[in-house]
């Protein structure tokens, strides 16, 4: 049994519950994919590095332009900072992040040939590569029980008290240790959805969330 972030084991009626929120959750959301486009591991590893601070559909708008240009790692490896900073210039941060993937290409071709692995351990190993990203494509492209811990996730689990951290390496364990492995692959994006759609930073709807009964947060309206 996996352990929580403070090496404790969940009780049976922690697991219970969050069996219970997530199988609810995953009934609403039942196809809960990422929203970016991709056709690789390849295209989604980057497009997910590039997608910070912007929206997804930002991001599906300018990476076609790019991957026709840089369509593979050996390609993107090489290409000129100033091109590709054109290229993804309407996501923000364009420098930074066209740095940024350079480097992601030119350690993916150096140190994995250009394929990105399907390992975790491995994948966080290249160059600007967090543990978030890395568990969207292995989640996404691989179907690995993998959950990604971004703003929406954190949030959602704080109210609903399956973590007390901030930290999304600990909350990312307490998550994994109470939800079931089966529901690991898609817990992320339906937790987004869930909180972009019902459980809002601002305005949760408290009044119609339809898993309201077992939510115990004090700001509940
Ligand atoms: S009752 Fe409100 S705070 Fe609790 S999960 Fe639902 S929307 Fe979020």
């Amino acid at each position: 049994m996996r352990l929580m972030a403070d090496g404790t084991t969940p009780s049976e009626s922690q697991r219970r519950r969050a069996t219970r929120i997530a199988d609810r959750i995953a009934e609403l959301y039942p196809e809960a994919r990422t929203a970016l486009d991709w056709k690789s591991p390849w295209q989604l590893l980057v497009s997910t590095a590039i997608s910070a601070q912007t929206t997804d559909e930002n991001v599906n708008k300018a990476v076609p332009g790019l991957f026709a240009r840089f369509p593979d790692p050996e390609d993107l490896a090489n290409a000129d900072p100033e091109e590709v900073e054109q290229l993804i210039f309407s996501t923000g941060f364009y420098r930074q992040k066209t740095r940024s993937i350079i480097s992601l290409a030119q350690d993916l071709v150096d140190v994995y040939g250009g394929v990105v692995p399907d390992d975790m351990d491995e994948l966080v190993k290249l160059k600007g590569v967090g543990r978030k990203t890395a568990s969207v494509v292995l989640a996404e492209v691989w179907d690995q029980p993998e959950i990604a811990v971004d703003t929406h996730v954190k949030r959602v689990a704080n109210r609903l008290d399956l973590t007390v951290h901030e930290d999304p390496v600990k909350i990312e364990k307490d998550l994994k240790a109470q939800v079931p492995v089966r529901l690991h692959s898609r817990f992320s994006m339906r937790v987004i959805l869930f909180g972009r759609g019902v459980c809002d930073a601002r305005k949760p709807a408290c009044g119609t969330c339809p898993i309201r009964r077992t939510c115990h947060w004090p700001g509940k309206s």
